[in-house]
Formats: structure tokens, sequence, C-alpha cells
């Protein structure tokens, strides 16, 4: 579990808690993490196609973001450096 010297803020879009957890690396307050956990768990049980991920999508784009090999396509330089959809 990382700890941060001083609190972050959630990175929910308009959200203004204090990050006391993260997801993929991101910040995010208890209440965020917790409906996008549970969100995830549907979507992983087959009960929800990606594009309905209303809250994990609006988080998606930094978490991109900052880890750049779960991004769709990556090119370094020009260079392709990872294709999407790899894991
Ligand atoms: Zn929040």
């Amino acid at each position: 579990m990382t700890r941060f010297r001083t609190a972050p803020v959630c990175n929910f879009p308009e959200c203004t808690a204090v990050g006391r957890k993260t997801w993929a690396l991101l910040p995010l307050c208890l209440d965020h993490h917790e409906t996008i956990r549970l969100e995830t768990l549907k979507y992983y049980a087959n009960r929800m196609p990606y594009e309905h991920r209303q809250y994990y999508l609006q988080i998606a784009r930094l978490i991109k973001r900052i880890t750049p090999l779960n991004a769709q396509t990556v090119t370094k330089n020009g260079v392709l450096v990872n294709k999407g959809g790899v894991k």
C-alpha cells in the first residue's frame, strides 16, 4: 500500500475528497474506489459491456496516462511499442 506524505485528492472528475485508496496507481476517495470496484466486479462477471462502465471510463484516460503500457496503442519516437489489447 502506497503512503503519501501529503494527502492526494481523489482523481474522479469534480470530486474534491481526499484520495485514501488507489486504483491502478490513481488516488481515489473511498466512495469512488468502492463504486469502481463494484462496477469492475460486475464487468468481469460479464454482466455489462465495457462501454457501460460509466465510472471507470471517467478515470480510464487518467490511468492510461500514468500507465502507458495499458494504453490502447503506445508509440515512442514514432515506433509502436505496445499494441492495444495485448495483456
Ligand atoms: Zn472521489
